[in-house]
């Protein structure tokens, strides 16, 4: 499906969005990508959006893809006596391992493990940083701090420990369960949340096994610092600045966004950028001007990807949160600015041959406005490399793999077909002028460039471009 625009769209479902119906309507509105948020998706639920978003998928004949986010170690205090408790500025409250319901000076705090890592002088901040706290003594199995800002603490509430390197793999036994149940679902991607060091991401790449590709999560200081590591052993990235904006200071979250972005780029790995774009929507029919202008910067940016999470999952208005992202990301394409932008901060080519050959590809389209630059690809590497470089024109990529299709979902600028495996490169660039024809995007005629593996049908290979013409 041609949709006119380089950015790809993300959309959460929730009850708002779950029904087979509203999925293709959403899909038609334009979203990209479905995400299946594992915080609130048991598996039988998981299961069904899958089989639903499949179903669209086989009607409306073209690939969508699936991105599973697991929970992570999201930390959370006990109860308390009467479900909350007002916490004064200046008082002082203990946390233990002592699971009796709490109150105004002491409440339990579920993880033995992080009163142990916890340090005088360290910060908790408590839901969503509403409420923070600073450790004043460190005991065996508990912790005193002062509350710093108070407000009302109530059951359950969210843990962020901004200041301690937490002694926990990104995988907990949960998001051990939610990994096989999703892999067996066959979602194309999975969402790693609160990432922390590069090898959080080895011990799901080892159950993974190929099957599924690992998006990791950066939220926490501690990911930020090994970034490049991160971003090295990752298949894609996401700004994901809810939980960033509590652990960090919100205002750097923009510049980090901008960072993350970039080096995201410089690696040709996708990144989405994520978490309230759109959030008056979730109640209003209309954005704020400041939110418009917060999708129009991520696109400026090159970003491979915008989320919407709770305007498409509970929102009142989750088609239209949609439609506006679309809106507003197409005008931003067509801006006198955006290809000067974009150019801007591209980034050299690798010394490999895949880069080369996109580097040309995208200079050949250039000089000679072509209608479309064609990428043939099993692996989805060539189509990666080719995406990396930004080229003005669209990029045809055809694929006999519909696993890889899917998983290009949430790159930059990529128009995925599911091809026929054929041996012979003259038919598969008649087919692809055939799409092009068919998809819109070019007539009869209009020049073409190729980027392929020769021998086709060889994963990892890039070693072909030609110029050719739709017949
Ligand atoms: P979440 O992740 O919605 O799963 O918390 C995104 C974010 O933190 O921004
Ligand atoms: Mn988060």
């Amino acid at each position: 499906m041609i949709r006119g625009r380089r950015v790809r769209i993300v959309a959460t479902l929730g009850p708002a969005s779950s029904e087979q119906h509203q999925i293709q309507a959403l899909h038609e509105a334009g979203v990209d990508v479905f995400r299946i948020n594992m915080s609130h998706a048991d598996h039988a639920h998981m299961r069904t959006l899958v089989g639903r978003i499949r179903a669209v998928e086989t009607e409306l004949g073209h690939p969508i893809t699936i991105l599973a986010d697991l929970q992570g170690p999201k930390l959370r205090i006990g109860t308390l006596q009467d479900g909350s408790v007002d916490l004064e500025n200046g008082a002082s409250i203990t946390l233990d391992s002592d699971k009796t319901p709490g109150d105004a000076s002491r409440v339990y705090l579920p993880h033995p493990e992080i009163l142990r890592s916890l340090r005088v002088g360290h910060r908790l901040l408590i839901d969503d940083g509403k409420l923070s706290l600073k450790i004043t003594d460190v005991r065996e199995g508990a912790v005193t701090a002062e509350v710093v800002q108070g407000g009302a603490l109530s059951n359950r509430k969210g843990v962020s420990c901004p200041d301690t390197l937490l002694p926990v793999g990104a995988l907990t036994a949960k998001d051990m369960s939610d990994l096989e149940a999703v892999l067996a679902a066959d979602v194309d991607w999975v969402a790693l949340s609160f990432i922390q060091r590069p090898e959080d991401l080895a011990e799901a790449r080892k159950i993974a096994r190929g099957r599924a590709a690992l998006m990791s999560k950066i939220e926490k200081p501690q990911a930020i610092e090994r970034l490049d590591e991160i971003i090295e052993l990752s298949d894609a990235l996401m700004v994901a600045r809810g939980d960033l904006g509590v652990e960090m200071p919100i205002e750097q979250v923009p510049g980090l966004q901008k960072r993350i972005t970039r080096a995201a780029r410089r690696a040709g790995k996708p990144v989405v950028v994520a978490t309230q774009m759109l959030e008056s929507m979730i109640s209003a029919p209309v954005p704020t001007r400041a939110e418009v202008s917060d999708v129009a910067t991520a696109v400026f940016e090159g970003a491979d990807a915008v989320m919407l999470s709770a305007e498409s999952a509970t929102g009142a208005f989750s088609i239209e949160s949609v439609a506006m992202m679309d809106k507003v990301a197409k005008e931003v394409e067509k801006d006198e600015n955006y290809h000067s932008i974009l150019r801007a901060q591209r980034f050299e080519p690798e010394e490999t041959g895949a880069d080369a050959l996109a580097a040309a590809a995208r200079q050949i389209g250039e000089t000679l406005n072509v209608a479309a630059t064609v990428c043939f690809t099993i692996s989805g590497t060539t189509a990666l490399r080719m995406a990396r470089e930004r080229p003005f024109s669209p990029v045809l990529v055809m694929s006999p793999s519909e696993k890889t299709a899917r998983r290009l979902g949430v790159v930059w600028g990529l128009h995925t077909v599911v091809c026929e495996n054929k041996d012979d490169l003259g038919e598969m660039i008649a087919d692809a002028g055939a799409a092009i024809a068919s998809q819109g995007l070019g007539k009869s005629g209009d020049r073409l460039v190729v980027v392929a593996g020769l021998p086709l049908n060889t994963p990892g290979l890039t070693n072909f471009l030609q110029l050719a013409f739709v017949r």
